[in-house]
């Protein structure tokens, strides 16, 4: 059961729990999409139904941010722990490692792009890297191309709020065989130390 505040949905999922319920999704070859929720983004949802839809449409809406985690304990919710975007994606990460699935990396400047990639590899040699593209790209439909050839079944997109989100919006029909969607905001700054 989702929380809510101010109209804004909320999983009360651990980090575990999200893995979990992506890998029986992608066994159904259902697409799931999760989206970071902080204040910041409440309080913007509260004022733009828009915003509102596109985090309430998500699969997933994390509790990144103490924020969220205080608001649950204060009106009793389950709600237990923060799960942030970056460590949200090193988890994905990992599961699509151990599982097998190829990953794709869009947004960021080129040189973080790649830098971030060649640190989760460092770490992860088993991951197997469908493709990357920098957040420059101005070629919409050749990205999905790109994309859908690639074979990739995670996508992270990092685009920033509510940028990435909009592109997931945009593109989930376009990319049927990507299963899992993140919009991870600064995490390939992140990695890439
Ligand atoms: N970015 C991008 N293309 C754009 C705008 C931004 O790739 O057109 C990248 C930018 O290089 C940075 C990330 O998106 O790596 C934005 O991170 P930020 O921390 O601003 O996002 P937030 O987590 O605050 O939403």
């Amino acid at each position: 059961m989702k929380e809510t505040y101010l109209g804004v949905e909320v999983s009360p999922l651990t980090y575990e729990g999200i893995v979990n319920e992506i890998e029986n999704r992608m066994t159904r070859h259902e697409q799931s999409t999760i989206i970071a929720v902080n204040p910041e983004k409440v309080i913007v949802a509260n004022r733009d139904p828009q915003v509102k839809t596109l985090i309430n449409e998500s699969t997933f809406q994390i509790p990144d941010g103490v924020g969220v985690l205080l608001a649950s304990k204060l009106k009793g919710g389950k709600i237990t722990s923060r799960v942030t975007g970056v460590d949200m994606m090193g988890r994905l990460l990992d599961f699509a490692a151990l599982k097998g699935h190829s990953v794709y990396f869009y947004g960021a400047k080129e040189e973080v792009v790649t830098k971030a990639i060649a640190e989760i590899q460092k770490e992860r040699p088993l991951l197997l890297i469908a493709g990357y593209t920098n957040g420059y790209e101005k070629d919409e439909a050749a990205l999905v191309q790109r994309i859908n050839d690639s074979g990739a079944k995670i996508l992270f997109v990092a685009l920033g709020s509510p940028k990435q989100e909009l592109w997931i919006k945009r593109n989930l029909m376009n990319l049927p065989n990507v299963l899992v969607f993140q919009g991870v905001g600064g995490s390939f700054d992140v990695f890439s130390g």
